[in-house]
């Protein structure tokens, strides 16, 4: 039996999928390109892309943002649509259960207007055809009718923007992919641009924050603004109970070692990835699939919501025979490489 917490991916405070204490987002959500920190690039490109349609008058192109979750996606759509100064309608891939559920939501859209479409990945095929004559010349095709008789009609639909996010761009169908005009990928975030935000984060929740306390949260939140924002109001709550309300780096650094954050922002299941190819697997290279299973997690959840971060710090290689760790992560789980181990599942999994 394995000593095992934070199994619950969704109770997790690294998770990246938004779970029900997030529901007070919206009010953290920047609303104006200004107020979005960082993706320079997915930001400069986007804005002459708003100027240029603004200007003619017609919507803007169909846009594809695609990266990990919790990096901005959906507030990136919020606020195109808040630059284009037209309504926007959410809804994701697998709400959308038929062909007839999209059909509506297309012909009550308005001229110009945004229709955000998030996980489009996980569309369902039947669902997916209705979308190319919609994206490619704003028509519908309905069969009328059943058997010899069915005949196909036609119906115009206002000119619209289809806004996709998706965290995995490789498995969506290519001729969905092609449709779209822009396709923006973003990335995740310098301890700065994240610092920027728990800072702008803590003054619209009236907390006080030191520059150290709000680096600290920055640089241990996996590159991603919503583990930020997270970090910052269980942070906040320590703060208020142990140190005079203030976010001191000591009052986020003793939360965070509470909720068994380390100082790189890796937790449990982090740890428990990686010791598992060093002690299972000799280091690498492992088959994602073996690696899900021995650990427990679903293979999906691995690649979108740990690898990224765990390649961009150095700590994990994909290569083609499977996964690797790197001397980088044995220095940190202070592990040698090659050195007999305590088998994985009689270890006790916290920081130590
Ligand atoms: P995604 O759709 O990619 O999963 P969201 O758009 O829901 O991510 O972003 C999660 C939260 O992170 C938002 O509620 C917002 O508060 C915060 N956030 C994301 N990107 C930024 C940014 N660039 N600047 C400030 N806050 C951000």
């Amino acid at each position: 039996m394995s000593i095992e917490f934070d199994d619950d991916f969704s109770e997790r405070v690294v998770t990246t999928s938004q779970t029900a204490e997030d529901s007070g987002e919206p009010s953290l959500r920047p609303k104006t390109m200004a107020e979005y920190i960082g993706q320079a690039k997915a930001k400069e490109n986007l804005s002459v892309f708003i100027e240029a349609a603004r200007r003619r008058g017609e919507p803007l192109d169909h846009v594809l943002l695609y990266g990990p979750p919790g990096l901005g996606k959906t507030t990136l759509a919020g606020i195109i649509a808040n630059e284009m100064g037209v309504n926007i309608r959410v809804t994701s891939g697998p709400a959308i259960e038929k062909a007839g559920d999209l059909a509506a939501l297309l012909t009550n859209l308005s001229e110009n207007d945004i229709l955000f479409i998030d996980e489009i990945h996980r569309l369902d095929r039947s669902v997916e055809e209705i979308l190319y004559p919609a994206m490619e010349d704003y028509a519908l095709d309905i069969i009328i009718g059943k058997g010899p008789s069915a005949r196909s009609i036609r119906l115009d639909l206002p000119k619209f923007t289809l806004i996709g996010a998706t965290t995995r761009a490789g498995q969506m169908t290519s001729p969905l992919r092609d449709r779209f005009g822009v396709m923006l990928r973003l990335e995740l975030y310098s301890p700065e641009e994240l610092q920027q935000i728990v800072a702008r984060s803590a003054e619209i929740l009236q907390v006080e924050a030191e520059p150290a306390g709000t680096y600290e949260i920055a640089r241990r939140s996996r590159g991603t603004p919503r583990i930020a924002n997270r970090m910052l109001r269980r942070v906040r709550d320590f703060a208020e109970v142990r140190f005079n309300g203030v976010i001191t780096q000591q009052a986020a650094d003793t939360a965070l070692r509470a909720l068994e954050v380390d100082e790189l922002g890796l937790d449990a299941i982090d740890r428990r990835m990686l010791r598992s190819i060093m002690t299972t697997f000799g280091g690498g290279p492992v088959g994602l699939d073996t690696l899900a299973a021995t650990i427990g997690e679903e293979a999906v959840t691995l690649e979108d919501v740990y690898e990224p971060y765990l390649m961009q710090i150095g700590f994990l290689n994909r290569t083609p025979r499977g996964r690797c760790v790197t001397a980088l992560a044995y220095e940190h789980l202070d592990i040698r490489p090659n050195e007999p181990q305590i088998p994985e599942q009689f270890r006790f999994d916290g920081i130590e």
